[in-house]
């Protein structure tokens, strides 16, 4: 059945049941959190931004750092692309970070009003657009994420998967159907919550919920098949090797370029294969037997992590190499700076590297102890 036949004959009714039994719900259960408390379209938009893919908990604490650093539009447009990331690192998706800051500058000081201006923006989707416009503007667009997608599929007993076409077309027709058109920023708000917090993904309590007497899944037994998918994007493995190399009190890194992760941030020098590597094979590597030269390098392994992205799992080993007196490391490593080993902190790492040093750093002190 489509969303237009299921609203032919019966809109108020389902409104009733659907709508407004969400909306009581979410005056009673809503979550406090400190995005909620101001409209103003930047913040919201930093929220929206920074929120995806990334847990509540988490973002609260982001979010509260970013906003005292940049706490306008002005302040971010004119902060430098690093120190952005720098506030950004450990959140992951750094493209998000990158696509703030660039839309930012783009606006000249103007936040758009419209939808098309809000979507035109760089990094902003249709979810993102709706969540903006209704949350600061009041204007009648449904936001669309995975937690609404879940629960219109589930209560309106969809098995279309969501991931399909006709899915997606089926279940935002539906949310904007259910959208309270005189309260659309609260709607929007209402569908996540309830998303996160009542129809979670794995066993819901549906005999305590609200929507449970209308809920097609519940009375169909179709809670855990529902919402359907089709794809599963394979998981890629990569194996990294990163080598700590420092000398007289400076140590190389370099900016990651390129379309690939973490582009915008720094690390150290990498080696990256396609099987994992041990230490004689590490030791035959190119940039290896340049840095050795005449002499042989020592290099110890420093520990290890697995790190997992949404399509990668990244097996990454850490390594320290102590370089011989006579190495050329600055030719051999050219597209690296050298920073004092003290200012690393200064420079946003991805996640794991951030780890590595810090533990680097700690151990270091206490042995000074
Ligand atoms: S009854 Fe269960 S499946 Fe249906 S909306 Fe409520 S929590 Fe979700």
């Amino acid at each position: 059945m489509d969303s237009s036949a299921i609203f032919a004959a019966r809109r108020n009714e389902v409104m009733n049941d659907f709508t407004v039994k969400l909306l009581d719900w979410y005056r009673e259960n809503r979550r406090d959190l400190p995005w909620r408390h101001s409209k103003d379209p930047y913040r919201v938009w930093v929220s929206e931004i920074m929120l995806q893919q990334t847990r509540v908990a988490q973002g609260t604490d982001y979010y509260s750092r970013f906003l005292r650093r940049f706490p306008s539009l002005e302040a971010l447009a004119s902060a430098a692309e690093d120190e952005v990331l720098k506030y950004w690192q450990g959140l992951g998706y750094y493209a998000r970070a990158r696509n703030l800051h660039a839309a930012a500058r783009s606006m000249k000081g103007v936040f758009p009003a419209t939808y098309e201006g809000v979507r035109a923006l760089k990094g902003v989707g249709d979810y993102t657009a709706a969540a903006i416009c209704s949350i600061a503007y009041g204007l009648p667009y449904a936001a669309v994420d995975g937690n609404a997608c879940r629960l219109f599929s589930r209560y309106f007993g969809i098995e279309e998967p969501i991931d399909s076409l006709r899915g997606k077309r089926m279940i935002a027709a539906l949310a904007q159907e259910m959208l309270d058109g005189k309260r659309p920023g609260m709607y929007n708000q209402a569908v996540m919550d309830f998303g996160s917090l009542q129809c979670v993904p794995a066993s819901p309590d549906c005999p305590a919920c609200i929507l449970g007497a209308s809920c097609k899944a519940y009375a169909g037994g179709m809670v855990g098949r529902l919402p359907l998918k089709t794809k599963k994007t394979p998981v890629r493995p990569r194996f990294f090797s990163y080598l700590y190399i420092a000398k007289d009190g400076f140590a190389y890194i370099r900016k990651r370029t390129g379309d690939d992760i973490w582009k915008g941030l720094y690390e150290l020098p990498l080696i990256e294969t396609d099987v994992p590597l041990d230490m004689e094979g590490l030791l035959r590597q190119p940039l290896l037997l340049r840095l050795g030269g005449r002499s042989p390098l020592s290099v110890s392994f420093a520990g290890s992590m697995k790190h997992v992205l949404s399509h990668q799992v990244l097996h990454i080993r850490f390594y320290e190499v102590v370089l011989p007196e006579d190495a050329e490391a600055a030719g051999v490593l050219q597209s690296f700076i050298c920073v004092p080993e003290g200012q690393m902190e200064d420079y946003a790492f991805p996640k794991p590297l951030y780890q590595m040093l810090s533990e680097r750093k700690k151990a270091a002190s206490e042995m000074k102890i």
